[in-house]
């Protein structure tokens, strides 16, 4: 039997989000792999950032995360709000860490 890989991680990477053209390509682009049934909404269940000030601690999320169901790698996206930039984040093997 002949595995046929269908999502295209490989060639992508993450990239900072700088402008709403790139979100909107992007948002776009992820709908579309959801559609397809390439990747799967996630649940975000960790902080892609934690501060920690005099006993307190503030945990920043990311908007979604996606796993692809052909290659297991996981996509974390993080809407822009500018002038915020937003990013996407790429896991391989679905391996989470914190952004430094
Ligand atoms: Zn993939």
């Amino acid at each position: 039997m002949v595995w046929k890989i269908e999502c295209d991680c490989n060639e992508r990477v993450g990239i900072k989000i700088g402008s709403m053209k790139l979100f909107e390509e992007l948002k776009e682009f992820f709908d579309t792999q959801v559609e397809k049934g390439i990747f799967k909404e996630e649940e975000v269940t960790m902080p892609f950032y934690i501060w920690k000030g005099d006993g307190e601690e503030k945990k920043w999320y990311a908007t979604k995360w996606y796993k692809c169901i052909q290659c297991g790698c996981l996509w974390e996206f993080d809407y822009p709000d500018f002038p915020a930039n937003g990013f996407v984040r790429k896991f391989d093997e679905g391996i989470y860490y914190a952004k430094e």
